[in-house]
């Protein structure tokens, strides 16, 4: 903007008439700048909700097989994704969705805005001893903008059962990110 500034004023100064001049300069530099922002990723990769699994309220078995399955996209490029469960004992939400299930209601609620946490992950997540800890970054091929993705997740045996939360975090090449939460239930297999 100061570069554009000082050549109007240096063309208006040269020759006060030759407006069109300085505009015609500005156009130029605004078209080249616009041309750079365009090459640039400057939005986050999109999760589909559509197929996604797991569901909210999903109940997995200790022992048992996490499958995981999403669309993902990006306008310019993906990068990697991190999965990461955490045992939601302490019934907490995110910002970015995870229901509290209820149970005995056999549905599904939404907290109140004040009992988020928002976007606070500071909080120590998985950090109750017994509860199940998982985190693990993948990564995807080159040069893709889009990809379904397939993970088989094992549920260890021993761990206490409770509420969880499934965390997706999908992160492009320029670095923008995605998070989908979602709120699973383990149970301890009894045979
Ligand atoms: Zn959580």
């Amino acid at each position: 903007m100061q570069i554009m500034r000082s050549i109007i004023n240096r063309a208006l100064a040269a020759n006060k008439n030759n407006v069109f001049f300085a505009l015609s300069i500005c156009a130029v530099i605004a078209g080249v700048a616009a041309c750079e922002s365009k090459s640039r990723d400057t939005t986050p990769p999109v999760i589909d909700e559509g197929s996604f699994l797991p569901a909210d309220c999903d109940i997995y078995y200790t022992g048992d097989t996490m499958q995981v399955h999403f669309v993902c996209s990006d306008d310019t490029e993906l990068g990697s994704f991190n999965i990461e469960i955490h045992n939601n004992f302490d019934h907490h939400t995110h910002g970015t969705s995870a229901v509290d299930c209820d149970e005995e209601e056999g549905g599904e609620h939404e907290h109140d805005e004040e009992e988020h946490h928002g976007e606070d992950e500071s909080h120590d997540h998985g950090m109750v001893e017994g509860a199940w800890v998982f985190s693990r970054d993948y990564a995807i091929a080159r040069g893709k903008t889009s990809d379904t993705i397939d993970v088989a997740i094992p549920v260890p045996t021993g761990v206490s059962e409770g509420d969880y939360h499934f965390m997706l975090r999908l992160t492009d090449r320029a670095g923008w990110q995605s998070i989908k939460a979602v709120a699973v239930h383990l149970r301890d297999f009894v045979e």
